[in-house]
Formats: structure tokens, sequence, C-alpha cells
């Protein structure tokens, strides 16, 4: 039992299909607290992922994130794009040579990927930012780990744990980003980019529940 290359594509492509479907709903976050750009810039760079999917998806694991995060860099503005490339790309570095991944794996790598993001973006949990998403997940993900559980079963709390980090930004003033130009008027509003983040995480737990 294990994640594999071809469930990191499978993955991959879910969350592109994920991002596509709920762009309109990501914009609308955005255009709460933000500048209405986040469902079109996370869109734009899923599909120029999609586009470069069939080139690298006989890669090793690594390699393909590594891609990815280099897509979104160059493909995406504003400060979403490079926090997600970022995490793309340091996520792959603990995986280097690794041809199928544990759960302790996964959870290295989430955990590398979440620290690229907040090393670069400065952001703590409270912030009102997808480190508020991805920082419980990351969380769970060990104490499952720590705890020997199945695959299955971490990939589920960690879902459960960036979905509940989500929602619990929304009474939150943003103190990083566009949002925290606001002040008090951010709060009442749920983050688009905890939003876009626990959907990372639950497309893991949706695609791979059943594979791994
Ligand atoms: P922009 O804010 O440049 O328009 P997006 O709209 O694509 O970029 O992304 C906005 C999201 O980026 C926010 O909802 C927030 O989650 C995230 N974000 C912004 N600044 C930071 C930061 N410094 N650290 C972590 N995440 C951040
Ligand atoms: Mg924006």
């Amino acid at each position: 039992m294990a994640i594999t290359r071809d469930d990191i594509v499978a993955w991959l492509k879910a969350y592109a299909q994920k991002i596509a479907d709920e762009k309109d709903y990501l914009t609308e976050l955005d255009s709460a607290i933000g500048d209405a750009d986040h469902g079109a810039n996370m869109h734009r760079g899923f599909q120029a992922v999609l586009n470069k999917l069939p080139d690298i998806e006989d890669q090793p694991i690594s390699k393909i994130l590594k891609t990815v995060g280099m897509t979104l860099i160059s493909k995406v503005g504003g400060a979403g794009g490079p926090l997600y490339g970022t995490f793309f790309i340091q996520a792959a570095s603990p995986l280097d040579g690794k041809t199928e991944l544990t759960l302790s794996d996964w959870a290295d790598a989430v955990e590398s990927g979440t620290a690229g993001v907040i090393s670069r973006g400065k952001a703590s949990l409270g912030d009102k930012t997808m480190v508020d998403a991805l920082k419980p997940a990351v969380d769970a993900l060990k104490t499952a780990v720590a705890e020997d559980e199945t695959i299955e079963t971490g990939l589920e709390k960690s879902a459960k744990a960036a979905e509940e980090g989500m929602i619990a930004t929304i009474p939150l003033v943003a103190r990083k980003g566009r949002a925290s130009y606001l002040g008090e008027r951010s709060a009442g509003h749920q983050d688009p980019g905890a939003t876009s983040s626990f959907y990372l995480l639950e497309t893991a737990y949706e695609v791979w529940k059943n594979n791994v």
C-alpha cells in the first residue's frame, strides 16, 4: 500500500479539475477581501500544469512536483502563484529518489511544502492565509504517522484538519497579503487561499482513498 507516481499524476489532474469547477467560487471569495482573481490565477496555473503533464508524467515523483511548482511560478502572478509554486518545489525535496510514498513520506512532503510557504510568505497560523489550512493538515498527518494509521485514515484526517482550518479563517482579521489592507473589514469572510489549499488535501483523500 503506497502512493505511486500514477497516484500523484491522478491527484494533480483531479486538483486541476476541482479548481476548474470552483474557479468562480474562489474568485467570489477573493472579491470580498482581495482583488477577485484567485480562481482565475489558480485555473490558469493548473491548466498550464495539465498541458505540461504529458511531458513529465513518466519522470520521478520529485521531478514531477518540481516542474509543477516551476510552472506555477512562471504562469501565475500575484501572491498565490509563487506561494503555490514554492509549496510544490519544497514538497518535492524530501521525495528525491523515491518511486512510491508511504504516509510518512507524504507527511514529510506536505510539511516541507508548508515550511516553504511560511518561509516565503512569512505568515503564521491565524494570519488568515493558506497556512491556516496547510499547517493543521501537516500536524494531522504527523499525528497519523506517529499513531501508525493507514494511508487512507491519515489522508482523511488531514483533509478534515485543513477544512477546519479553512473555516476557522472566517472570523479572522487578515495580517498578510492583500486582505490585510482591509484590516478589521476582512473579518467575516473565508480566505480564498485557505480554500484552495483545503482542496489540495481533500483531492488527495478523494482520489487516493480507494487506491493506495
Ligand atoms: P493576490 O493576493 O496577489 O491577488 P491570489 O488572489 O491568487 O493572489 O491569492 C490570494 C491568497 O494568497 C490569499 O487568500 C492567501 O491565502 C494567500 N496569501 C497571500 N499572502 C500570503 C502570505 N504572505 N503568506 C501565505 N499566504 C498568502
Ligand atoms: Mg487575488
